[in-house]
């Protein structure tokens, strides 16, 4: 693990966090941009030609001061210096695996923080972004679920996250050919579909062929379960579907996964055979986390064959990532296997996620704010084992 030091860091996190009255426009849509430019004065009919050198700018080049956009007038750009900003969070931490995962820890400008992470691949990369600073679900494998829900993250917070990851990577202008961050995944801290309106915005922002663009096809949204917003999620952005399923009967998921208690299995699995625009070629993707001894035997695989049954879907199997005081344990590789080896036989892609960025607390269910509240519970478990809290 690289801690990076804090090469200007504390300068944009002072920066940051003083309050600016002005207000970002990172994450506006284009409409409520329209709105701005004409409070600034802008003639009705060259409104909409703004909006459009205005998006190029943030969202296709980088731009992080007005100044640098150079096809807008001097008096208009002084007139949004004034009133607005392109400031990016403030930066509290760089972390860098051995792996190539670089995870960042973001501040906003009411202290709260959040992480995101970058993982690698050969030639492209998946951004994870958090939609919510901590958690409601208290999942009782997952870190973030240690930590009580703050608040939901703004649509320009969440889109910030996205030009964070870019500048850091210099990937300016958007390439047409091949990208580092080339795949985004909600899969953060959050519960994303609870935070649905803020989400689809800035999930369009980033799908906005003219800037980011990133295709729907490259955007995949994690939910552990929150079956009334499932449809909308699929209707109106059109999004892969990822399902945190863990469990294969109602009594276990209500204890790994609580939301199960008001959703359970079989109105889960329900939403998801209607899911919009699911199909062989856009499968839904059902994540299953390998407790030892809890989730892991061949009767569950079995059994999560059976459920499964008529959906478009591949596994991603996932070995439990512990964090300090977790009250679990990773199944041995060879459960692991065994289970695969089910699922598979019956025709489905089980892939088992290769853990990534462990070393800096970057792969799945680890993240947390640094400047969390206190954690709201301790587990039974790690009670009786004297470990400290999450
Ligand atoms: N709230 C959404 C988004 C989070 S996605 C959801 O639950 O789907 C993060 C994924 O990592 C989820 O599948 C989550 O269940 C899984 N996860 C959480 N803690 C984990 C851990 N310690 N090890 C492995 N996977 C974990």
């Amino acid at each position: 693990m690289q801690r990076l030091p804090a090469a200007g860091d504390e300068a944009s996190i002072r920066a940051n966090t003083v309050a600016d009255e002005r207000e970002s426009v990172i994450g506006l849509t284009r409409d409520e941009l329209a709105d701005r430019l004409r409070a600034l004065d802008v003639p009705a009919k060259r409104v909409p030609m703004r909006v459009k050198q205005l998006w190029h700018w943030i969202y296709h080049r980088g731009a992080t001061e007005f100044d640098a956009m150079t096809t807008i007038g001097g008096a208009l750009r002084a007139a949004l210096e004034e009133h607005h900003t392109l400031a990016r969070p403030g930066l509290a931490a760089e972390q860098r695996s051995a792996d190539g995962t670089r995870k960042w820890l973001l501040r906003f400008a009411d202290g709260r923080e959040v992480e995101t992470v970058y993982i690698p691949e050969e030639d492209r990369g998946a951004l994870c972004l958090s939609s919510q600073v901590g958690c409601t679900l208290s999942c009782t494998f997952c870190h973030t679920g240690t930590q009580r829900l703050v608040r939901n993250l703004t649509a320009g917070e969440i889109v910030a996250q996205v030009l964070v990851a870019r500048d850091s990577y210099g990937e300016w202008p958007s390439p047409r050919g091949p990208r580092m961050l080339s795949n985004i995944v909600m899969m953060g801290m959050g519960e994303p579909l609870f935070n649905f309106d803020n989400v689809a915005s800035a999930l369009r922002t980033v799908m906005d062929p003219e800037g980011i663009a990133l295709s729907r096809r490259r955007i995949t949204l994690s939910t552990a379960g929150v079956v009334p917003m499932i449809e909308r999620c699929g209707a109106e952005l059109g999004v892969g579907l990822a399902v945190s399923l863990h469990a294969v009967r109602d009594g276990l998921r209500d204890e790994l996964v609580p939301i199960n208690r008001k959703y359970p299995i079989a109105a889960l699995l329900d939403a998801c055979r209607r899911y919009p625009g699911a199909s062989n070629a856009r499968r839904i993707t059902f994540e299953y986390v390998m407790l030892r001894g809890v989730n892991d035997t061949e009767s569950d695989a079995r059994e999560l064959v059976r459920l499964i049954a008529g959906i478009p879907a591949k596994l991603n199997l996932i070995p439990f990532n512990p964090w300090p005081g977790a009250p679990y344990e990773c199944s041995s590789a060879d459960a692991i296997e065994r289970f695969a080896a089910i699922v598979n036989r019956a025709g489905y892609a089980a892939p088992v996620r290769t853990p990534r960025g462990r070393d800096i607390l970057a792969a799945c269910g680890q993240l947390k704010s640094a400047s969390a509240p206190r954690p709201r519970r301790r587990s039974v478990a790690a009670q009786q084992a004297g470990a400290p809290a999450g």
